[in-house]
């Protein structure tokens, strides 16, 4: 039910299960070599890494994957590749992506890789469960990576998740991404096409939060009059920085309705737009 105020609640495509892969991607854990390709190249965020405690894996699914996590950063835990199963788009991306190959007794390289396409229907059930655990996971501990390189970046939670944009998109991938790194604070202005089908197919929206709450705020104009919404919409929060700096530097008293930016760690105040 959309409340009357015009706003409509975020995250809701993960619950739409479209099931229209024929085929989706199966891991092959000792084949892997943990770098993450698979999940920034996949349009719908249906592909996703996370390095965790081996402790969780007490309660995991009898059929839920795992190996050793490479690196010092991340010795003795583990790491697992998870697919959505019923998220997939089948678009095969993330196979073509792979860089491992299998090799045989002779050490010579296969056409096997680290992740291979087979039928959905057999993997559906069991691969819904292993997804609903994989959830459940805690997110991986910024402190075991760098998330300006590829596999750090997949190490993130994605805030941008299983769109409607069509199977092998090469758009989503890049909105998946900047909602990786920038998510938790992006104000995005939105012209017409593509981008706001998929990005506010009402009453769903690929657009998600993080359990804190703090997500990509989102809002469409149409087609050109993107500009101009982007510049009212970052106007405000830019002057409220001015504000405060200003009055940090020469302790005057910030504007009426100036409020603290929320940053995170990894934000800089002179990458702030004044
Ligand atoms: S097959 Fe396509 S949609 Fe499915 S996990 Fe791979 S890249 Fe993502
Ligand atoms: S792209 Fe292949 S090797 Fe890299 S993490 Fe994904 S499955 Fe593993």
């Amino acid at each position: 039910m959309l409340p009357v105020d015009g706003t409509y609640p975020t995250a809701t495509t993960q619950y739409e299960k479209r099931n229209v892969a024929t085929e989706i991607p199966v891991w092959e854990p000792d084949v892997c070599i943990q770098c993450a390709q698979c999940s920034l190249v996949c349009p719908h965020a249906a592909i996703r890494v996370k390095i965790y405690d081996p402790e969780y894996l007490e309660s995991a699914p009898p059929t839920f994957k795992s190996v050793d996590a490479r690196g010092r950063a991340a010795k003795g835990l583990k790491w697992t590749v998870q697919v959505a199963p019923e998220d997939c788009t089948g678009c095969g991306a993330c196979v073509h992506t792979c860089p491992a190959r299998k090799r045989d007794e002779q050490g010579n390289r296969t056409d096997v890789r680290a992740i291979n396409m087979a039928p959905q229907i057999p993997l559906r059930e069991q691969e819904c469960e292993n997804f609903s655990f994989f959830l459940s996971l805690p997110e991986t501990d910024p402190s075991l990576f760098r998330r300006d390189t590829i596999k750090g970046s997949q190490l993130i939670r994605p805030l941008f998740e299983f769109s409607g944009a069509c199977a092998g998109c090469g758009e989503t991938p890049y909105v998946k991404l900047m909602s990786q790194l920038f998510g938790d604070r992006a104000i995005i202005a939105n012209a017409t096409g593509c981008s706001s089908i998929y990005g506010g197919n009402l009453p769903t929206t690929p657009y998600a939060r993080r359990q804190d709450g703090r997500g990509p705020t989102w809002n469409n104009s149409l087609f050109e009059d993107a500009a101009e919404l982007g510049m009212g919409n970052g106007f405000p929060p830019a002057m409220s920085r001015r504000s405060l700096i200003m009055a940090s530097v020469v302790g005057r008293t910030p504007a009426p309705g100036a409020t603290r930016p929320e940053t995170t760690p990894y934000s800089s105040s002179s990458s702030v737009p004044l």
